[in-house]
């Protein structure tokens, strides 16, 4: 049966509309930059590489032109960037962002990241330029995520996913996807080329035992003894596939997988997650039908800060697998 005709209309109002735009251009610089190697290493051990800085230059420059009253909380700010040091690498960032901005000057770049200093208040933007920058940099999967949070509930989100093939009805099977979701409107994914929007709805799966999981690539990003015992407790027959990114929300939000345990490192008991990693990945996977909570079973609050410190970890299911993995979860709960 074909898809059925419908097109949602927030697409095309402001501020989605541009902030569509600005994840398209970032998208296209990433793809450009893949082959650039330079990176540095933050104060938390994480790469940050040259497309991290200069997408986010060129997103929030665009969104800021477009709504310049909005506030942006991104992940990166330029003080590293302004070392002697950093000489380099900085020309490498302005050379990228003059591809999409000609004429740009090294000051305009570093002012444009720095847009990103808001405050998280009652309204704001999240935007991580490069999401799973790991993945990114050994040609495995990264996503461009941007999320508008309004009292601590994420109300809009855009996704893009430049390395991501995702053959949904009504979608051909090309690399590169955009996906958007506006809270109570649904969810959307289109290829990053452009095309019709076909609406997400996540998996009709019930049976744990056939479900299909997802999990980081890093091993330093869950606790593989606790998803050991959860999978072993739910007789999932399975193991999870490994993706780095919010690219694994989309893959639920599509119904290509069932779920996603987010589980708190040993290492790190009290990591608690960046608002920009999850934010724009949970309301597509809710408006496609899916749930997520914390570990708890508790809804995710935005309202918190930069991270979500009233949360731990974070499960992602289709919905209908949501108590089920819940239950699992506190029975295998690390004590
Ligand atoms: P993923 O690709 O799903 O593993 O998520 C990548 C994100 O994990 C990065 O953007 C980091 O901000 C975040 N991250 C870094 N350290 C940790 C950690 N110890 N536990 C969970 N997430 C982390
Ligand atoms: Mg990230």
């Amino acid at each position: 049966m074909p898809p059925a005709l419908e097109e949602p209309t927030f697409v095309k109002l402001s501020p989605v509309a541009e902030a569509i735009a600005a994840l398209a251009e970032g998208a296209a610089l990433c793809r450009r930059v893949r082959a650039d190697a330079r990176f540095q290493t933050k104060g938390d051990a994480s790469p940050v590489t040259v497309a991290d800085f200069a997408v986010q230059a060129v997103v929030a420059r665009r969104l800021y032109a477009a709504v310049p009253e909005l506030a942006l909380v991104a992940e990166e700010d330029s003080r590293s960037l302004r070392n002697e040091a950093a000489r380099d690498m900085l020309g490498d960032v302005v050379g990228q962002v003059r591809a999409s901005v000609p004429g740009a000057r090294a000051e305009d770049v570093l002012g444009w990241i720095d847009l990103g200093r808001g405050q998280p208040a009652s309204d704001f933007w999240t935007l991580d330029p490069v999401d799973g920058t790991k993945g990114f940099r050994r040609g495995g999967q990264y996503a461009i995520a941007l999320a508008h949070i309004r009292n601590g509930d994420v109300v809009q989100a855009c996704l893009a996913c430049p390395a991501l093939s995702l053959p949904v009805a009504g979608l051909s099977d090309a690399a590169g996807v955009m996906a958007i979701a506006a809270r109570g409107s649904g969810a959307w994914v289109r290829p990053l080329a452009g095309g019709a929007w076909v609406r997400l709805r996540t998996s009709e799966m019930d049976d744990p035992r056939l479900s299909r999981g997802l999990r980081s690539v890093e091993g330093a990003h869950t606790d593989e003894a606790w998803l050991n015992r959860i999978l072993t407790d739910l007789r999932v027959e399975r193991a999870p596939d490994r993706m780095d990114s919010q690219a694994k929300y989309l893959v639920v939000a599509a119904a290509k997988a069932d779920w996603i345990f987010r589980l708190v490192p040993p290492s790190d008991r009290n990591h608690r997650e960046w608002i920009w990693d999850q934010a724009a990945g949970a309301l597509l996977v809710e408006e496609a039908g899916g749930r997520v909570t914390d570990l708890e079973g508790a809804p995710l609050d935005f309202g918190a800060g930069r991270r979500l410190e009233r949360n731990i970890g974070v499960l992602t299911t289709n919905g209908r697998l949501h108590d089920a993995a819940l239950a699992a979860l506190r029975r295998a709960w690390p004590r």
